[in-house]
C-alpha cells in the first residue's frame, strides 16, 4: 500500500515535450514515479514544443513511450490522461498567456497547490527567453514552488556558461535551479559519499599519505550515431570532461560536509574544484592526450561518419593526469580517460594506494598496491584487491585476491534509473545531486584552458593520436601513466 505522504503535488511543464530527451526518459521517469506511487492524483504535465499536436495525440505518444513498462492497458491510459499539450514557440510571449491559462486549470483540476516544475528539455539558446517569459506572463505561481530543471550542456566556455547562467539567475534563485548531469544520479556514484564518509577505515587512507593515484575511465562502445551535428563542436573534452569526469572527481576529492544537506556538500564540492590546478599550455601538452577513433573492421572512422567533416579535428577520445591542490590531495595525480568506439561500455573508478613501505617477504613475492574500485554501470558493485597468503603444504607465498560485491539482481531490478531519481529529487526539492553554478564555473575554467591550448596548435587531422575502434584509446593514454610508472588498472 502506498503511504500518502509520498504522494507529490506538481505540475511540470515540459519544454521540448516532443523531443528525443523527453520520449526516451523523462516520460518512462515519470511513469516509473506513478507506478510507485510518488505521483498518483495531484499531479499534470504540460508538453509544449513547436510541432501543432492534439492532446489526444500527445496522450498516445507518451503511451507509445512506456510501452511495455505497464502493469495494464487501464494504468497506461489513466497515467497519460494526466498530459496536457500546447502548441508553443518559445519566442512568441503571447504564446506563455494561453501557458499560464491553462496551468492555473490545471492547478485547480489535479489539486496541485502552487507547485511548478519547468523542465527545459530543448536547446540552451531558449533558456534565457523561456524563463523571462515565464516570470514576465506570470506562469510562475505565487502559492507553490518555482523550479527549473536545465539540461546539459552548461554553455561551451567559461564565458558562455557565465551569460547563460546570468539569463537564468535574473528570474530563477540558485537555489531552485536544478543543472542536471545525470551521472550524479547514478547509484554507484552516490555511493562515493557512503563509502568515504561512512566508514573510518577509508577516513583515515582517503588522502595523499596512503592514496596513489586514482583514475577514472567513461568509457563509450558506441560511435557518434546521429549525434554528429552536436558533437563537432563539443568533442569529447566538453562533451564528458567538463561535466560528468569533473563531478566524479569532486566526489572523490571533497572534504567531508559538516552536515549531509545539500547546501554543505556542493560547498565542498565547489571547494574541490577550485583547487583543480589550471594547466598552462605546456602542461596540456605534457598532462592531455587527444584521439579520434580510426576504422577497424566494418566500422568507420570518426572522419567518414555521416555529417563529420573529414578535416574533422574534433577529439573522440581524452586522457588526462589532473592535480588537486588542496591539503589532502596534493600530489595524486588522477587520471582521466573518456572515449567514443571504445573495447566496452563503462564507468569505473579505481583508487590505487601506496605500496607498502617494505617488502618482509621473500625477494620473490610482489606485493600489489590495494586498488579500491566503483563499478558505476554494468554490473554495479565495488571491489578491493588485497595481498592474502596463498594456500600452500610449506613455504610462504602470496597471492592477490579480490573482495568483490556486485548489486544482485533483486537489487539491480529496484535500481531507479538516474533520470528517475533525479526527476523525483527535483520534485522534492533536494539539490544534492544537481550542480551548482560556482561548480560550472570552476570545471570549464579547468576545461577552457585545455581547449584553448589545443586549439592554437597547428595539427593535421593526420596528427591527431588516433587510436583502433574497439580499443581502449591510443597509446599516448597508456603512456601518459607509464611515465609515473602507472599503468591503467581498468584493462578491459
Ligand atoms: P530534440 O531536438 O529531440 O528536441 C528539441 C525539442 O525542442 C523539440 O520538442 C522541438 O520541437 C523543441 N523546439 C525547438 N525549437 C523550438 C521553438 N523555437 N519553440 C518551441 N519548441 C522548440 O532534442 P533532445 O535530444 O530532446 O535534447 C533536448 C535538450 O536536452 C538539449 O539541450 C540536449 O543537449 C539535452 N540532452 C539530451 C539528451 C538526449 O539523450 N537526447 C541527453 C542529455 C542532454
Amino acid at each position: 500500500m502506498i503511504e500518502k505522504s509520498k504522494e507529490q503535488k506538481v505540475l511540470i511543464f515540459i519544454f521540448g515535450g516532443t523531443g528525443d530527451l523527453a520520449q526516451r526518459k523523462l516520460y518512462p521517469s515519470l511513469f516509473n514515479l506513478y507506478k510507485k506511487g510518488f505521483l498518483k492524483e495531484n499531479f499534470a504535465v504540460i508538453g509544449t514544443a513547436r510541432r501543432p499536436w492534439t492532446n489526444e495525440h500527445y496522450q498516445q505518444v507518451i503511451r507509445n513511450s512506456i510501452s511495455g513498462m505497464e502493469d495494464t492497458a487501464k494504468q497506461a491510459t489513466e497515467f497519460s490522461r494526466h498530459f496536457y499539450y500546447q502548441s508553443h514557440n518559445v519566442d512568441d510571449s503571447e504564446h506563455y498567456v494561453t501557458l499560464k491559462e491553462l496551468a492555473d486549470q490545471l492547478d485547480i483540476k489535479y489539486g496541485i497547490d502552487g507547485n511548478r516544475l519547468f523542465y527545459l528539455a530543448m536547446s540552451p539558446k531558449f533558456f534565457g527567453t523561456i524563463c523571462k517569459n515565464l516570470r514576465g506572463e506570470k506562469v510562475t505561481s505565487d502559492n507553490g514552488y518555482n523550479r527549473v530543471v536545465i539540461e546539459k550542456p552548461f554553455g561551451h566556455d567559461l564565458s558562455s556558461a557565465q551569460s547563460l547562467n546570468d539569463d537564468i539567475a535574473k528570474y530563477f534563485p540558485e537555489n531552485s535551479i536544478y543543472r542536471i548531469d545525470h551521472y550524479l544520479g547514478k547509484e554507484m556514484d552516490q555511493n562515493i559519499l557512503a563509502v568515504r564518509f561512512g566508514n573510518n577505515i577509508f577516513r583515515a587512507l582517503w588522502n595523499n599519505r596512503y592514496i596513489d593515484n586514482i583514475q577514472i575511465t567513461l568509457s563509450e562502445s558506441l560511435g557518434v550515431e546521429e549525434r554528429a551535428g552536436y558533437y563537432e563542436t563539443a568533442g569529447a573534452l566538453r562533451d564528458m570532461v567538463q561535466n560528468h569526469i569533473l563531478q566524479i572527481v569532486s566526489l572523490l576529492t571533497m572534504n567531508a560536509p559538516v552536515t549531509f544537506t545539500d547546501e554543505d556538500i556542493r560547498n565542498e564540492k565547489i571547494n574541490a574544484l577550485k583547487a583543480l590546478q589550471v594547466y598552462t599550455p605546456k602542461e596540456v601538452a605534457e598532462n592531455f592526450v587527444r584521439g579520434q577513433y580510426d576504422e577497424n573492421g566494418d566500422l568507420k572512422a570518426y572522419r567518414q561518419e555521416a555529417s563529420v567533416d573529414p578535416k574533422s579535428l574534433t577529439e573522440t577520445f581524452v586522457a588526462g593526469k589532473l592535480h588537486i591542490n588542496n591539503m589532502d590531495f596534493s600530489g595524486v595525480p588522477i587520471y582521466i580517460r573518456t572515449g567514443k568506439r571504445l573495447a566496452t561500455k563503462a564507468t569505473r573508478i579505481d583508487i590505487v594506494f601506496k605500496n607498502m613501505p617494505n617488502n618482509i617477504f621473500s625477494d620473490t613475492e610482489e606485493l600489489m598496491p590495494n586498488v579500491l574500485s566503483f563499478n558505476v554501470d554494468a554490473n554495479p558493485g565495488m571491489e578491493l584487491t588485497l595481498n592474502t597468503k596463498k594456500v600452500s603444504q610449506g613455504g610462504y607465498a602470496l597471492e592477490n585476491r579480490t573482495l568483490k560485491y556486485t548489486h544482485d539482481e533483486a537489487t539491480q531490478a529496484i535500481t531507479p534509473e538516474a533520470y528517475e531519481k533525479l526527476i523525483l529529487d527535483t520534485i522534492k526539492g533536494d539539490t544534492t545531486n544537481f550542480v551548482h553554478a560556482q561548480e560550472v564555473f570552476y570545471s570549464w575554467k579547468f576545461v577552457d584552458a585545455i581547449r584553448k591550448a589545443w586549439d592554437e596548435q597547428a595539427i593535421t587531422p593526420e596528427e591527431l593520436t588516433n587510436y583502433i575502434s574497439n580499443s581502449m584509446g591510443p597509446k599516448a593514454s597508456d603512456d601518459l601513466l607509464a611515465r609515473d610508472g602507472n599503468k591503467w588498472i581498468f584493462n578491459p
